[in-house]
């Protein structure tokens, strides 16, 4: 029996062998981690993520052969094929501070599993990582291990949050790139076996290991600049009358072009864009090549535009201040369908509208009052100036409460913004949020999510980004 370990029970490595699980009963999966609560609770009945389909397929799995266990070495010295799935985040500090990827958890995996290691195994990249980081790992397993040969592949994950599952069950494609030597060849088909329980064989691509690697940062570069090239837009079409989703769905069906991932917004966020953006930047300058790293920064720029645009746009419509005000906020994840608020506009929105004095009461269906309390009391690093931005302080942090439900958050206030497109934001009884509130009562639709002429009919003001605004 093949037995598969991952390293990193978060919101990667947890879905993607639970699928693998899932698809191939006779492979025995072990996902691993340091965190003690997070595994706990991959074994309970309160996953440690909030994904749709994801508690069905764990619990068809669990300990039939998929096992969430604290015990890394015994399952990594146990494993043939290792995943690493841990974290890579921007690096705060020193050499590349506030760009490149910070690969100490990998670098410690990689030593760890040299160290254990009592027989020849496959080693996958899970992470994103920056290109050539298989070198780096090479060297790291065969200068540490006592005889025992290491494969490394190149496996990144383009699961989405919220559509993980399916994301998972019907892959667009799965992506492994390997070394061209006959054992590198042999380890890519022993994955390539893995995947093809479920996956059609044409929708499995084999690279080199550092297309492979590459693809991951171009692939979210790509999507992330979409999402700037169409929040660029909706700042002119809101200068000039133009309409944004008009304008989307007019550019959107030139097939060359297409209509996906043109939805404009307050922003994207989530732990990857912006991370492997700044990454991808970071290689370019390290490899000679400012004008490609100047472009890849444009995208992150108009993102942080927008944000900012966005509070600009709640204070000067209510009458160029907020101080005193209560604004409720719908919404704090970093998009529907999740609990993962890692890099979301809406901390960005709110500290924007706390410095400027608002009340703010928040409502998001999957996130919790610590989990903002303390996205909000963190410091935000300023990746063109590497010096740590001020957090919010903890007088304006009393200005927060955080609300069980929208009703109770629109309560008394005098501006609602929607910052996360959660299907039950549409299906409000915005009738009842209009008499609860101050007037003139604003709403700010941040996702483009509700019917702004009836809300007007109601007696709303409303904004909508990227669409003709109120007289
Ligand atoms: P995460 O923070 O949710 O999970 C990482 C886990 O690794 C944590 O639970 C941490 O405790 C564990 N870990 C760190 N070092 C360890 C070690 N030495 N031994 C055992 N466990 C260790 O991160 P994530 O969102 O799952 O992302 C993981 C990687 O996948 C990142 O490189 C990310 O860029 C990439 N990725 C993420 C997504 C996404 O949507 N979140 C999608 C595609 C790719």
């Amino acid at each position: 029996m093949v037995k598969i370990c991952c390293i990193g029970a978060g919101y990667v490595g947890g879905p993607t062998m639970a699928m693998i699980a899932l698809k191939c009963p006779k492979i025995e999966v072990a996902v691993v981690d340091i965190s003690a609560p997070r595994i706990a609770a991959w074994n309970s009945d309160q996953l440690p993520i909030f994904e749709p389909g994801l508690d069905e397929v764990v619990k068809e799995c669990r300990d039939r052969n998929l096992f969430f266990s604290t015990n890394v070495e015994k399952h990594v010295a146990e494993a043939d094929i290792i995943f690493v799935s841990v974290n890579t985040p921007t690096k705060t500090r020193g050499l590349g501070a506030g760009k490149a990827a910070d690969l100490t958890y990998w670098e410690s995996a990689a030593r760890m599993i040299a160290d254990v290691a009592k027989s020849d195994k496959i080693v996958v990249e899970k992470s994103t990582v920056p290109v050539k980081t298989a070198e780096a790992i090479e060297k790291i397993l065969t200068h540490n291990s006592n005889g025992i040969k290491f494969q490394i592949l190149s496996n990144p994950e383009f699961l989405a949050e919220g559509t993980a599952i399916d994301d998972l069950r019907a892959p667009d494609r799965v992506l492994i790139g390997g070394r061209e030597t006959p054992e590198g060849k042999k380890a890519v088909q022993a994955l390539k076996e893995v995947y093809a329980h479920w996956v059609p064989e044409d929708r499995i691509i084999t690279t080199n290991l550092w297309s492979a690697e590459l693809s991951k940062l171009a692939a979210n570069a790509f999507l992330a600049q979409r999402i700037s090239s169409i929040n660029a837009m909706s700042a002119l079409c809101e200068a000039t009358g133009a309409n944004v989703s008009e304008v989307a769905y007019a550019v959107g069906k030139d097939s060359r072009i297409g209509s996906k991932f043109l939805n404009a917004s307050v922003g994207f966020g989530g732990s990857c864009f912006q991370k492997d953006i700044l990454n991808l930047v970071y290689i370019c300058e390290c490899n000679g090549l400012p004008e490609v790293a100047n472009y890849w920064k444009q995208v992150i720029k108009i993102n942080d535009y927008q944000k900012s645009r966005f509070v600009n746009r709640v204070v000067s419509s209510m009458f160029n201040t907020v101080s005193g005000k209560k604004i409720a906020v719908l919404g704090f994840a970093f998009k529907k369908d999740t609990g993962d608020t890692r890099e979301t506009p809406a901390i960005d929105v709110c500290k924007g509208l706390l410095g400027d004095k608002a009340s703010i009461s928040i409502y998001d269906p999957q996130v919790t009052e610590d989990q903002i309390q303390r996205d909000l009391a963190m410091n935000k690093f300023d990746w063109d100036h590497p010096i740590h931005m001020q957090p919010v302080s903890p007088t304006a942090v009393k200005q927060v409460s955080v609300t069980w439900d929208a009703y109770e958050a629109a309560k008394g206030a005098h501006g609602v913004c929607i910052l996360t497109e959660w299907d039950e934001f549409k299906k409000l009884d915005y009738e009842r949020i209009y008499d609860s509130m101050q007037k003139p009562a604003f709403i700010f639709d941040g996702r483009n999510v509700v019917d702004a002429e009836k809300l007007r009919e109601i007696g709303f003001i409303v904004y909508s980004i990227g669409k003709p605004l109120d007289q």
